[in-house]
């Protein structure tokens, strides 16, 4: 600097004067000290030895003035400082002093850096005011806290990521947005939340923000901590490795965007036609389904009146509509007629309602047009077609009932009404238990009306085919009916919610019926008593041939041998022929009869009986007959002497059919509910191929008759056994024997 004067170091005078101007212009305060001691030796303050300007102002006081000065004296409220105690210990143990000093003094409160150093018995210090840079740190702090703050209260998701893609700091609205706490997202791997899908166009996303490119908009879907997915739109900004971003949940968003273009899809793609109009009655929408209701296209109508598609004499209704929607009200399918482009008149439905704005007020009218000229003609169509079959079903000779699933009768044609007995009035709405009606099977049991064929329909869901039933009504004979039932069935329905019901009477020809089977049956008769007639004939035809012969022998011969012989041989055949005779009025009896009168009796004491009357023919014909008798049988309903004369004709035969020496058996036990009767030979037996026909009346093995008997004694055991509730089985064996079983069922 050209004038600065040249200063001469090498005098000492002009030396200090120089060091004394750098002392005293220094920006730094600067003083010096000297240690006070007492008598102990001990620092109890300090004296000033030199102050430049500077420190005067620090210290509020002129700097001259200080010098000579005792601290304590002029700031007594030093002792307590901090600064004191390191002022001591730096002169006690040499230890500079560098510190922070909020100095108060009065009014001035300044912020100080304060080094020290010792020098001699006392020491410099060197005090700087950092009171603005101390300001500026606190307002650094507090603009560090309110970000912080903002950061952690910003309704917008925020994060710092590094360029690996990791979370270091998230705010509170990621906890609320995805459910992850703030520490559980932090330090994690931006992809752990991200959707599968995602993650391609995510790492992208990181890789562009680590090449330092910011990321706008970009949207990726998220897992929520319970579940689901949340569409998150990002904005980042790259800062080094770094990366600051805020992101916004657009999820409900996203839905709605979906579903406006949903409803802008509807309303492009239904077939109504809709049209939207100003509150000036000028069209403002108009979708295709309007053109192809009217055949006009959107450019040709929007901006036009809707006028000139009403008819003249529909104008003042359209005017009424349309201030209803206006007044915020609705139309609901009001019919109507428009005209077409080609001038052609068509049938329409519209429904009316109010565009609202947000604000809820009426800015204009939508209608929804329906084409109902289609509708209109399958409707005619329907109606129509339905009459044509109610005449049907009217004319029908088959009766027809609509039951609902309560068996409620909801419809009913004539033929119902006249097979039934009952008038429409009296059907409708009633079920038939409202009648007083009595409902039979074919056999005459009592049909309860849950079986009734509309009842099973209603309940099982399936068709019944073919089922008779009786109707009996008062004192009426019984009506008989055909029915079947069809269910009908609502479309994802299991059960039916009606069953159609149609039946004929079939009275008529169950009576014929009835008539045809008596007849079938007398005819049967007739055959079998020509049979019987025929069969018999032939059993009396021998024995009287064998009399007449004998007879004229006898009439002719004077040998009285021969005609003693004769006479007997007369009487054997009378004897045979009476036999004969018991035998068919036997069987005739038990024919006619039906039944026979039972009552309880014991098994052992008939079948003894019968052992005891046969003993006799046995012991003639050389043929052991026993009786084992089965202990604790229980009683049977029984008839004593038509059973034991069944009883009888077994042993009879078993006694008859078994050569000398041979054994028969009576032997009596209990089978589940039944009481059994054996009846056991050792005799001739009888061959397979016979035995399903030995009951069969004068069947007998036997052609030639070397036997007696007339082929009758199995028909009368078998048809007293069966009077008895019982039956008989045979089992046989031919030269082995065979075993004849009663079963009759316990009392
Ligand atoms: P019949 O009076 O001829 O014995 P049944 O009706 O009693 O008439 O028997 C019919 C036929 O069955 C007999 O002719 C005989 O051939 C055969 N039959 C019946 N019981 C026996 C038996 N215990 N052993 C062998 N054959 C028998």
């Amino acid at each position: 600097m050209s004038n600065t004067r040249e200063i001469d170091l090498t005098d000492s005078n002009a030396r200090l004067n120089y060091l004394q101007r750098i002392f005293d212009s220094s920006l730094n305060g600067i003083m010096v000290f000297r240690a006070v001691r007492d008598a102990e030796n001990r620092i109890i303050d300090f004296e000033w030895v030199m102050a430049n300007t500077k420190a005067g102002e620090l210290t509020g006081r002129p700097a001259d003035e200080l010098v000579g000065k005792r601290v304590l004296d002029m700031m007594p409220e030093t002792l307590n400082d901090v600064l004191f105690a390191q002022y001591v210990r730096l002169i006690e143990t040499g230890e500079t002093v560098d510190y922070e000093h909020h100095h108060k003094y009065g009014d001035f409160e300044p912020w100080l850096h304060v080094t020290a150093s010792p020098l001699d018995d006392g020491f410099v210090a060197i005090f700087t005011d950092i009171s603005q840079q101390k300001q500026l740190k606190d307002d650094l702090i507090a603009k560090h806290d309110e970000l912080d703050r903002f950061f952690l209260l910003a309704m917008d998701m925020l994060c710092i990521a590094n360029t690996d893609g990791y979370f270091l700091k998230v705010n509170k609205a990621w906890e609320d947005t995805l459910g992850y706490s703030i520490t559980e997202t932090e330090n994690r791997s931006i992809l752990d939340f991200v959707h599968p899908d995602d993650v391609q166009a995510t790492i992208k996303a990181v890789g562009e923000l680590s090449a330092q490119k910011p990321v706008l908009n970009f949207i990726n879907r998220y897992r929520h901590k319970h579940g689901g997915y949340r569409t998150i739109e990002w904005r980042g900004v790259p800062q080094g490795k770094l990366i600051y971003a805020a992101a916004r949940d657009v999820t409900g968003q996203k839905e709605l965007e979906a579903n406006q273009a949903q409803l802008i899809g509807i309303v492009e793609s239904t077939l109504s036609g809709i049209i939207g109009k100003n509150l000036d009655d000028i069209i403002i929408a108009w979708n295709p389904g309007a053109e192809a209701i009217y055949g006009y296209t959107a450019e040709e109508m929007i901006g036009q009146s809707i006028d000139r598609l009403v008819p003249k004499d529909r104008v003042h209704e359209l005017a009424a509509n349309l201030d209803r929607a206006k007044a915020g009200g609705y139309v609901d399918r009001y019919e109507t007629v428009r005209i077409r482009k080609d001038g052609t008149r068509v049938n329409v439905a519209l429904t009316i309602s109010p565009i609202k704005d947000k604000h809820n007020q009426v800015i204009g009218v939508s209608t929804i047009n329906q084409d109902i000229g289609e509708l209109k003609k399958t409707q005619d169509a329907l109606r129509e077609s339905e009459a044509r079959y109610r005449a049907i079903v009217d004319t029908m000779t088959e009766g027809v009932l609509l039951q609902l699933s309560d068996g409620t009768i909801q419809a009913c044609n004539t033929a119902a009404e006249r097979i039934l007995g009952l008038t429409l009035d009296q059907m409708m709405r009633r079920t038939p238990t409202n009648f007083t009606w009595r409902t039979i099977n074919e056999d005459g049991t009592p049909l309860p009306t849950t079986q009734l064929p509309h009842m099973l329909t209603l309940t099982t869901g399936k068709p019944q085919s073919n089922m008779t039933m009786g109707v009996c009504k008062a004192d009426l004979p019984v009506t008989w009916v055909l029915v079947n039932s069809e269910p009908l069935f609502q479309p994802d329905s299991a059960l039916p919610y009606a069953a159609v019901s149609t039946f004929v009477d079939i009275t008529d020809r169950k009576q014929m019926e009835k008539q045809r089977l008596v007849l079938e049956l007398e005819k049967e008769r007739v055959k079998l008593l020509a049979q019987f007639i025929e069969q018999s004939s032939h059993e009396f035809r021998t024995p009287l041939t064998v009399m007449q012969s004998s007879l004229s022998v006898l009439m002719q011969t004077d040998n009285e041998a021969k005609r003693e012989q004769k006479a007997a041989v007369i009487e054997a055949q009378i004897d045979g022929l009476t036999r004969l005779v018991d035998m068919l009025q036997r069987m005739s009896q038990l024919d006619s009869r039906g039944s026979i009168e039972l009552e309880p009796g014991l098994v052992n004491d008939i079948v003894a009986e019968v052992a005891a009357t046969t003993q006799y023919a046995a012991a003639e014909a050389h043929v052991k007959l026993r009786f084992e008798a089965g202990e604790g049988l229980p009683s049977v309903l029984l008839n004593e002497d038509y059973l034991q004369e069944a009883i009888r004709q077994l042993v009879e035969n078993a006694i008859r059919y078994t050569p000398a020496e041979g054994t028969v058996t009576l032997c009596t036990t209990q089978q589940d509910s039944s009481v059994i009767i054996e009846i056991a030979d050792t005799g001739i037996g009888i061959p397979a191929d016979s035995l399903p026909h030995i009951f069969e009346r004068f069947y007998r093995l036997d052609s030639a008759h070397s036997t007696p008997g007339f082929g009758l004694g199995l028909p009368i055991a078998q048809s007293i056994v069966e009077t008895h509730g019982g039956k008989i089985v045979v089992e046989s064996e031919p030269h082995k024997g065979s075993v004849f079983k009663i079963m009759l069922p316990c009392a």
